[in-house]
């Protein structure tokens, strides 16, 4: 599939989305990836190619990819990816993912880690567009104040939604002080891939079920 870069949008000082078209249909999911493949010179050992969630909600009618350029220590695709061009087409493949809401009846928890929150946005903002009230409890941990989507988020139309910004590491405290009935809701936790499993375990010593946990680790990221 080819997609053809239309816009990018800062998001915050080193956060960028690079909104895409598509010529050909794609029929996600809210919360699926596509596999991205970018051939530069030099290559670092790093390698060419990404997988990146879709930030955007199918019914939005574009492909939006939401990520974190590091200044300092950033791979050579992150640095092709972020000098591309309004018109420049690139390949992707692969549309996956299996976190997604399967429930629109159960109560969920949404955990996000800094850029761990793409999936949310698209899921969330999918479920505004269907006037899906689910219950959710996002809980979303940044490493600064900078919460990305922050407003689009504090706008959405679904009476059910409560977040709660944590600015530093989300710990096991701010589960318990926020969700009171955690032993009925379903857990999901996205973002870097060390705070993904202190979550999972964090959720484990409250006796929270496998069955009720789903995971996305991004790699990459300290
Ligand atoms: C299913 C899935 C969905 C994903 N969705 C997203 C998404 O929506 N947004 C997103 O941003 N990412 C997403 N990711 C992660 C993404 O694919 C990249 O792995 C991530 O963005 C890091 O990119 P990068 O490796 O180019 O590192 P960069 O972002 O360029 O650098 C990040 C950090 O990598 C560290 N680092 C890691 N390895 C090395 C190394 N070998 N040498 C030197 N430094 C290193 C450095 O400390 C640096 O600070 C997803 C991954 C998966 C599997």
């Amino acid at each position: 599939m080819k997609l053809t870069l239309k816009k990018k949008k800062q998001e915050t000082s080193d956060i960028i989305s690079l909104i895409f078209s598509s010529d050909d249909k794609i029929n996600w999911v809210a919360g699926q990836y596509l596999h991205y493949v970018l051939h530069h010179e030099p290559t670092d050992d790093r390698g060419s190619d990404r997988w990146f969630t879709i930030s955007s909600a199918p019914h939005e009618g574009f492909v939006m990819l939401t990520t974190r350029f590091d200044k300092v220590k950033g791979s050579s695709f992150k640095n092709e990816l972020n000098n591309l061009n309004e018109g420049d087409i690139i390949e992707v493949s692969d549309l996956d993912g299996d976190f997604i809401l399967e429930d629109l009846n159960a109560k969920y928890v949404f955990i996000a880690g800094g850029i761990g929150i793409t999936p949310y946005r698209a899921i969330l903002k999918d479920l505004e567009s269907k006037s899906n009230n689910v219950d959710v409890i996002l809980l979303y941990a940044n490493r600064d104040s900078n919460f990305v989507f922050k407003d689009e988020l504090d706008h959405l139309a679904i009476p059910n939604l409560k977040i709660k910004y944590i600015e530093g590491r989300i710990n096991i405290d701010d589960i318990k002080n926020s969700v009171s009935d955690i032993n009925d809701r379903i857990f999901y936790i996205s973002g870097p891939e060390g705070m993904v499993d202190s979550m999972g375990e964090a959720l484990k010593e409250l006796e929270i079920t496998d069955s009720n946990i789903k995971q996305d680790w991004f790699p990459g990221y300290d």
